[in-house]
């Protein structure tokens, strides 16, 4: 059945999970501050707004994509914000990744004003942004993420419903933890092989199907001509910027911090793409940090 979804940061995620709305049959109103950002959803079909007001304006439902949680708040908050302007019976879901404690506001300040809404952040990369193959991770009340559910299946590969309010970006930063370690995990492993004189192909075919096998493995292997997803390929032009892979591990930390979990593995993955931005490195891959392990800081 077609509805009237509204979409809020049409940026590299936003725009092409959009897209997979109007794919679905859907009409999707989009709004976001960047005339390059809106033009690539307009591309795919989007019908673009000058304000929130006019996207949310008669929606079933209300998707955010937004890079950073002040801009979550910002949007929901601000004058002519989300809150103000959208149908009280719309669903409101934030696809962003944000702090635990942004999140818990959005659904308390939500459920204040009598509107439903429901963490949503996504896993698989622009990649699977486009693909339509997104890990969904929902929370919120029942009702609302098995709502969800039908909003979301159009970009989803998997959807999760995992409880009350929150449980969604506490799925999203445990699992961005374990990312992250191991990405340095994969950047120090490459580095030792190599140096111990082995050709990377090789022993890339051999961690593969071996016990150091990850994700950030097979997609992010750090020496140029392995894995044809790699952004050390392309002179780690981003496919997941260091600036954001800081953002989320920073959340993750501080949850730890607050729930008394020890992340001291974390931590230095954390100072090191800190590092990487103080070397003005924050626009490029978040898996040039594998430069911290080469004997030259070279890849
Ligand atoms: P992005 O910066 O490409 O897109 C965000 C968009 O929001 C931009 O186009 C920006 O102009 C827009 N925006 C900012 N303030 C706005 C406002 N007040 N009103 C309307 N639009 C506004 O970021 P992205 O890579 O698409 O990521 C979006 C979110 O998804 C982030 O929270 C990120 O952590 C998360 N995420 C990203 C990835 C990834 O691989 N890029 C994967 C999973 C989750």
């Amino acid at each position: 059945v077609m509805s009237v979804i509204a979409w809020i940061g049409l940026g590299h995620m936003g725009a092409p999970m959009a897209g997979n709305l109007v794919a679905a049959g859907h009409e999707v109103r989009g709004f976001d501050v960047a005339a390059e950002a809106a033009a690539d959803a307009s591309a795919r079909g989007v019908r673009v707004t000058a304000s929130i007001a006019e996207a949310v304006a008669g929606a079933e439902a209300v998707f955010t994509s937004l890079p950073r949680s002040e801009h979550v708040r910002a949007v929901y908050e601000g004058p002519g914000g989300v809150w103000e302007t959208a149908p009280a019976s719309a669903l409101l879901l934030d696809t962003s990744t944000v702090d635990v404690e942004t999140s818990r506001w959005c659904h308390e300040q939500s459920g204040a004003r009598g509107i439903r809404f429901v963490d949503a952040p996504v896993s698989g990369g622009i990649a699977g942004a486009a693909a339509g193959t997104l890990t969904v991770m929902l929370g919120g009340e029942a009702e609302a993420t098995a709502l969800a559910r039908g909003f979301v299946e159009p970009f989803a590969g998997h959807v999760f419903e995992l409880g009350g309010a929150t449980s969604g970006i506490a799925a999203k930063l445990a699992n961005n933890l374990m990312l992250f370690v191991s990405l340095l995990g994969v950047a120090e492993g490459a580095a030792l092989a190599a140096s111990l004189g082995l050709d990377p192909e090789r022993f890339f075919e051999v961690a593969a199907v071996s016990s150091g096998e990850s994700w950030p493995l097979r997609t992010w292997y750090p020496a140029p001509g392995v894995v044809p997803t790699s952004p050390a390929n392309r002179n780690f032009d981003a496919t997941f910027t260091a600036a954001l892979a800081e953002k989320d591990l920073s959340f993750a930390v501080e949850a730890a911090g607050a729930a008394g979990v020890r992340t001291p593995a974390a931590r230095i993955a954390l100072d090191q793409f800190e590092r990487l931005i103080g070397e003005g490195y924050g626009a490029k891959d978040c898996s040039l940090i594998a430069k911290f392990a080469s004997p030259d800081g070279r890849i």
